[in-house]
């Protein structure tokens, strides 16, 4: 069925990638009403979550593409997009024209302007739609949603995109989503990384990192990441993600590769890029991203769970 002739809450859902953002971004879509239906990938339980609360797990990305009005996409990188759109019993197979695919990974523009002619060249339409927010945003309906591709056709998905995401902005283009997103995180990475950097300093001088919180909270070295990563992460030690470090190693290195294509010098990133490497080579790609932050401050012998000695004491 063609969603170019649906609207409201009849819209049928497709939804691929039950990760940490999917799984409760998909319960967003069953919540506000519209009949879901998706598949899985290695690990069943995600889908087996979603199918207590009414979703329809099928065979293949085909098959949910074939009983969807919207396929949503949300995965870990370029490769298993392409190959959950492109590749054997992919989106592309069971795409009929009028379809839509909101693709919402954190991947590169060039893959996703590829996965557009395709889809177009078979009659479908497509938007680039990554987020920010991380999971909790994702579990209230909360995310920033930054969308590349046609401004009507974005206004016509808005109403699914809403069960999502408070702040839905056009970007621009195909191709535009993921360009904004990967500026974010440029950001997002540095911001983290100086955390671990200054903090640790400032507990090595006797500074308590509760105390720097709430001092830096209402001064001009305040960034979000303080917020979304000191509480419930580097505060308490608790490493659990989240967002997996390695996928940040991902973000980053997308920028850096599109510096050098560009021929743009990336020099803060480029570190910033080497600092999320070691980190992940000393075995913390599967912890959350802020472990990179706790990573830095190790090179100092802090730890930003630990009140510190008094100045001048030895550690
Ligand atoms: P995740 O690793 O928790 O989940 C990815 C999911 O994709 C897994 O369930 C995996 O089984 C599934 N998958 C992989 N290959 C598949 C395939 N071929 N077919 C079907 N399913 C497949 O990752 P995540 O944290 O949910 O992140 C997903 C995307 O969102 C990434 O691009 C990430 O950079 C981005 N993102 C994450 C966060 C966050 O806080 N976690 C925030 C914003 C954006």
């Amino acid at each position: 069925m063609a969603y170019r002739s649906r609207v409201g809450v009849d819209v049928k859902v497709g939804f691929i990638g039950l990760g940490a953002m999917g799984l409760p971004m998909a319960k967003r879509i069953l919540g506000a009403g519209h009949e879901t239906f998706t598949t899985f990938h290695r690990r069943r339980e995600p889908a087996d979550e979603l199918a207590m609360l009414g979703a329809h797990v099928l065979g293949s990305p085909a098959d949910v593409a074939r009983s969807s009005d919207i396929v949503i996409t949300i995965l870990p990188a370029d490769r298993e997009l392409k190959e959950t759109v492109l590749g054997d019993d992919g989106v592309l197979q069971g795409l009929s024209a009028g379809q839509v695919l909101i693709d919402m990974t954190t991947a590169t523009a060039l893959t996703m302007q590829e996965i557009e002619q395709a889809l177009r060249a078979a009659g479908g339409e497509v938007l680039d739609a990554p987020v920010s927010g991380g999971t909790p945003a994702a579990a209230e309906g909360s995310l920033t949603i930054m969308v590349g591709g046609d401004a009507r056709l974005l206004e016509r998905c808005r109403p699914v995109l809403e069960s999502m995401g408070k702040q839905i902005v056009h970007v621009g283009g195909v191709g535009q989503g993921k360009v904004v997103k990967m500026v974010n995180q440029m950001m997002a990475a540095a911001h983290l990384l100086i955390l671990g950097e200054a903090f640790a300093l400032g507990a090595r001088c006797g500074a308590d990192p509760h105390m720097l919180y709430e001092v830096v909270k209402t001064s001009s070295g305040y960034s979000r990441m303080m917020d979304l990563r000191l509480p419930g992460f580097l505060l308490e030690g608790a490493v659990a993600p989240g967002f997996r470090l390695d996928l940040m190693k991902k973000d980053i290195n997308l920028a850096l590769e599109s510096g050098r294509a560009l021929n743009i010098p990336l020099l803060l990133t480029s570190a910033v890029g080497q600092l999320f490497s070691a980190a992940s080579a000393a075995g913390n790609g599967d912890a959350d991203f802020s472990a990179a932050a706790q990573f830095v401050a190790d090179l100092a012998q802090v730890r930003l769970d630990e009140v510190p000695p008094a100045a001048g004491s030895n550690r």
